[in-house]
Parts: structure tokens; C-alpha cells; sequence
């Protein structure tokens, strides 16, 4: 081992998770493992994954083919569809299931001679106003040409819901009524649920949910207590005391002025690892299971944490910058942004899996 620091994945939390979405959901449910499983390695959760899991989602073709060259034989739905006619006939060759969002999906699904037995998710906008097709017409016209295209095995009517995390239940209702509307009379199997849909929404449930944050323990309403196990931990080591005097201020622009004589541990972890530069002083660390605090600027390499009061704590004690002990929806809401961002960004730390 060269430098202490290391994202260790929990892969018995992750299968924790998701069993506990399908069990609340019900139906069945893809494991969302975008973005190289929101940070955790997507072919080894997709592996320890591989004998529950009813499928997974991934947004881009290439992380479906990456999955398959790693023998991942499930279904694997892409969520943002194919880019062009290329891509959608390969995605077709490997099996993938594609998202269709948008009337150039259908015409190229329509006009490509060489498809068969497509699975495709047909999208509607139902408020989130990104893709998909957002009235009645535009969604039944999509849907009757790709019954007809003699190329579609069958087709799944999906929607994404944009607000299911907020206390405010307007906009979740008014999606949800939304998509009964749009979708009354089409047939098909339905899907409306992210994470947040699964753990705060029963109204919202279909034959299948996609929950993606949830299953790496990261829970989309903080403090809901819906039993979900953080799946990373992403630990370092103090490899270094110094103290400071009253009046000394503490790393790149001077912004933490120590009040009284303090003992500052360095620790090996920076925002080239993917720890938010934007965390200021005070956010929560723990240090040998000990609640403590950064003090002053996360540079690229290392940051700085207080370990005053903690008698004992020095060279080699363990850091924990998030994970069961430090939530890091905690961290994420100090550093201005959300536990999706904070996980994505893990980088060159190794992942040790367990
Ligand atoms: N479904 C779709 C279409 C998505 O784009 C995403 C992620 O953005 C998810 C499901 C999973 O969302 P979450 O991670 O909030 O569960």
C-alpha cells in the first residue's frame, strides 16, 4: 500500500438495498448503475448484483457494452436511447433495451431494416421537461408506429419523476396524474419510479422501478429512516500532526483562523479524489470513530481535520470522510451539492470491495 486512502464498497449493503426497493416497490426493479455505479465500480456491482437484480439501467450505450464484454447477460436498459442509427443497431445486436424519447428515436427504429425484438421504453414528460414525448398524441402516434415497425418486441411506457424527494407533494401528484393520462388505453408494462419514487411514493408504483442513489445507501430523504446501508466508505489516514497557535491561519487562502492552540491532523485525501473543494471548516469527519471537523481549504492532495480535543488521535488514525459513521447527504449539503455528485466524482482512490 502506498498512500492511506481508499473507497472501501460494501457489496452485502448494496444487495441489502436493492432487495429492500423491490420489497417496498414490488413488481420489478433495474439497478441503476450509471456513471460507473454512481462512483462504486459498475461491474463488480453489477456482478454481486447479477442473481437478483431483474436488470439494470445505464444512461449510455457504452456502459451497456462494458457490461456485456464483463459477461453481464441481464438486461440492461439504456436510459438516454441511442444518439444515432450506428449505435441503436449495435445496442440491438447485444440486446440492449433502449429508451425512446424523442421522434428521431422512432423514425430511426422505424427506418433501420436490420432491428428485431427490440424492448423499448417509450418516455413520457410528464413535468420533467427534458426528454420525452409530452402529449397524448405525440405519445400514442410513437407508440402505434413502433408496434407497427415490425421491429419492436414490446414495448414499456416510462416516465421520470422530478421532485419526489421534496417535502412539497404538488409536483409528484400532478406527475403522476399526468402519466395515467397520457399513458390511459396504451398497452404496455409502466415504470415511473426513481429512488426517491420507491422509498416516498406507493401512488407511484408500476411493474417496474429504477432505483439508482437508493441502492448505494444514499438516501434521497435524508433522515427518513428507511433502514438503507451506505455502501461506501471512503477512509483515509493522519499522516501528520502539526500544532497551531492562536491567530495562525490554516491552508490556501488563509480562510481558518484558529481561536485558541490547536492540533490539526493532515490527512491524504483532496479534492483531486473527488472530495468536494466547496466543504468548508466544520464539516463533519470522524477520526478512530470520534466525531470531528475539517478545519480550513480542501486542497488537490489533502485536507486538514481538527483533532484537538481527541486524545490519543494522531499519526495513523483512521479518517472516515463518509460512510456509516459520516453520512455523506451531511457532507454533500455543506459542500452546496447532492450525495449523486459526491459519489460520482470518486477517483483515484482505490475501491476495495467486500
Ligand atoms: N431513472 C432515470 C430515467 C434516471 O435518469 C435516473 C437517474 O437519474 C434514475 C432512474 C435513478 O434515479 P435515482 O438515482 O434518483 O434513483
Amino acid at each position: 500500500m502506498t498512500r492511506p486512502a481508499r473507497a472501501r464498497i460494501d457489496l452485502d449493503a448494496l444487495r441489502h438495498n436493492y432487495a429492500l426497493a423491490r420489497r417496498l416497490h414490488g413488481g420489478r426493479a433495474l439497478a441503476v448503475l450509471k456513471a460507473n455505479a454512481y462512483g462504486h465500480g459498475a461491474i463488480p456491482c453489477a456482478r454481486a448484483l447479477a442473481d437478483m437484480a431483474d436488470g439494470f439501467a445505464v444512461a449510455f450505450t457504452d456502459e451497456a457494452l462494458a457490461l456485456r464484454a464483463a459477461g453481464i447477460i441481464r438486461p440492461i436498459l439504456v436510459l438516454e436511447g441511442a444518439f444515432d442509427a450506428d449505435e441503436l443497431r449495435l445496442a440491438n445486436r447485444h440486446g440492449l433495451w433502449m429508451v425512446v424519447h424523442h421522434e428521431h428515436q422512432v423514425r430511426m427504429i422505424e427506418y433501420q431494416p436490420d432491428l428485431r425484438g427490440l424492448h423499448a421504453w417509450l418516455k413520457a414528460d410528464t413535468g420533467m421537461r427534458r426528454a420525452g414525448f409530452s402529449t397524448q398524441a405525440e405519445l400514442a402516434d410513437a407508440h402505434a408506429r413502433l408496434s407497427a415497425s415490425g421491429k419492436v418486441a414490446d414495448i414499456t411506457l416510462m416516465t421520470h419523476l422530478a421532485r419526489a424527494d421534496e417535502p412539497d407533494q404538488t409536483a409528484t401528484t400532478r406527475q403522476i396524474a399526468a402519466f395515467k393520462a397520457l399513458t390511459g388505453g396504451l398497452p404496455g408494462d409502466r415504470s415511473l419510479s426513481n429512488s426517491a419514487g420507491v422509498l416516498g411514493w406507493p401512488a407511484a408504483r408500476g411493474d417496474w422501478s429504477r432505483p439508482g442513489i437508493l441502492l448505494y445507501g444514499a438516501d434521497p430523504m435524508p433522515g427518513a429512516g428507511h433502514g438503507l446501508i451506505p455502501v461506501m466508505t471512503l477512509e483515509s489516514r493522519i499522516f501528520a500532526v502539526r500544532g497551531v497557535q492562536p491567530g495562525d491561519a490554516i491552508g490556501y487562502g488563509g480562510r481558518y483562523v484558529a481561536d485558541r492552540p490547536m492540533r490539526v491532523g493532515l490527512v491524504a485525501v483532496g479534492y483531486a479524489d473527488g472530495y468536494p473543494r466547496s466543504a468548508p471548516s466544520g464539516t463533519p469527519v470522524s477520526v478512530d470513530g470520534r466525531p470531528s471537523r475539517l478545519v480550513g481549504r480542501i486542497s488537490m492532495d489533502m485536507l486538514t481535520v481538527d483533532i484537538t480535543d481527541l486524545a490519543g488521535a494522531g499519526v495513523g488514525s483512521r479518517v472516515e470522510l463518509w460512510g456509516r459513521q459520516v453520512d455523506v447527504n451531511v457532507v454533500a449539503r455543506a459542500a452546496g451539492t447532492v450525495a449523486y455528485e459526491l459519489l460520482c466524482n470518486v477517483k483515484r482512490v482505490p475501491l476495495d470491495y467486500s
